[in-house]
């Protein structure tokens, strides 16, 4: 009996003996062969490829009484992790969003002060430079955080996924000639030289694919981003005001102008792990929740007023843009975390 769901596929068959093993799975391959031709949406497969549809995509086979059950799973080597965070690495550190681009762009229209314009300019010429030249935009190529989504249906093989992804960044930094900036031990302070261990979060998905998202991230901003638990009374206002107090502090260490990712919710490591993933969303893109969207837009005119401006030289743009993530939270908190990112807001997402 052959049974599909969702991308699995289940194949029940009759094995009578141990001598008739091999014979039922020669059966049982032609029935899945067939099966494959007959549903072209689960895979494209053409005929006389079979055993590369075998090596790409596995079996996982279990054999119990008269019964065969085959999961079809996607195998991704760790060989081709590795290769994909490497490129990811340079290719983030080379060139700049076109997202944060375009910010710079329409900052540059609107920015009040002539230094700040001019500054904004310069860091337009510079990203073209750095793409052109396939140079890192900043020096500081940053600590490396990578965000794996990981498909329910991939099956790794080959190694060891964490290591396959911290090697991949060690290839990637010394290929591409980016600056190590990481040490070990952080009281010691010795730089590992290969630029790990970098920062993995990892998370499953359905499907059968990975999707990586290599964020190197500077450490001027890094190290301005905060996070406070407030009163759950302290609603609306208290999480503006942390916000514009944070930002504030920061001025111009945080390279501006800046991308502001705001937490809301969740627990001491949730709500700092959603800031991170809120500066990853896109310049011009707002939370679908409509009273998020407002105060995403209402935090980004406060920033602009406070005259940091680029670089901290004053002007009326420090912020391209604020995202905001959100999560359920315990009845008596009200936590609140502000990742701040500078104008070199790398990010480079590729799917396996
Ligand atoms: S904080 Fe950002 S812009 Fe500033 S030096 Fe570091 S990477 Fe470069």
């Amino acid at each position: 009996m052959l049974t599909k769901s969702h991308d699995n596929i289940k194949v029940d068959h009759k094995i009578e003996s141990c001598e008739t093993f091999k014979h039922s799975c020669e059966r049982l391959i032609k029935k899945i062969e067939s099966y494959i031709l007959n549903n072209n949406n689960v895979v494209k497969h053409k005929q006389g490829q079979f055993e590369t549809f075998f090596n790409d995509f596995i079996t996982v086979v279990s054999i119990s009484h008269r019964k065969v059950d085959l999961l079809f799973m996607r195998n991704i080597h760790v060989d081709k992790i590795t290769e994909t965070v490497a490129i990811s690495c340079w290719e983030a550190c080379y060139y700049l969003p076109e997202d944060i681009l375009n910010g710079f762009q329409e900052a540059a229209k609107t920015e009040e002060s002539p230094l700040g314009k001019s500054i904004l300019n310069q860091l337009i010429e510079n990203a073209e430079l750095a793409a052109v030249e396939n140079r890192p935009y900043c020096h500081d190529t940053g600590l490396t955080v990578v965000f794996a989504e990981v498909g329910q249906d991939v099956h790794i093989e080959g190694g060891d996924f964490y290591e396959a992804v911290q090697n991949g960044i060690r290839k990637g930094y010394k290929e591409g000639y980016l600056r190590n900036s990481i040490v070990g031990d952080p009281l010691l302070r010795k730089n590992t030289n290969d630029n790990t261990p970098g920062v993995v979060h990892t998370k499953l998905v359905p499907g059968d694919k990975i999707k990586f998202t290599v964020l190197p991230k500077g450490g001027g901003s890094e190290n301005m981003s905060a996070m406070k638990f407030l009163l759950p009374g302290e609603g609306v206002e208290g999480v503006k005001k942390f916000v514009i107090d944070t930002i504030e502090a920061a001025g111009g260490k945080a390279c501006p102008p800046i991308v502001v990712g705001v937490g809301i919710g969740g627990s001491f490591d949730k709500v700092t792990e959603i800031a991170k993933e809120a500066i990853l969303r896109e310049v011009g893109s707002h939370h679908d929740e409509p009273h998020i969207a407002e105060l995403e837009k209402e935090l980004l005119d406060d920033i602009n007023k406070t005259g940091i401006g680029p670089q901290g030289l004053g002007g009326s743009n420090t912020a391209l843009w604020v995202s905001i993530e959100t999560h359920g939270c315990h009845i008596t908190a009200l936590p609140v975390a502000v990742n701040i990112q500078c104008h070199a807001a790398r990010k480079k997402s590729v799917v396996i």
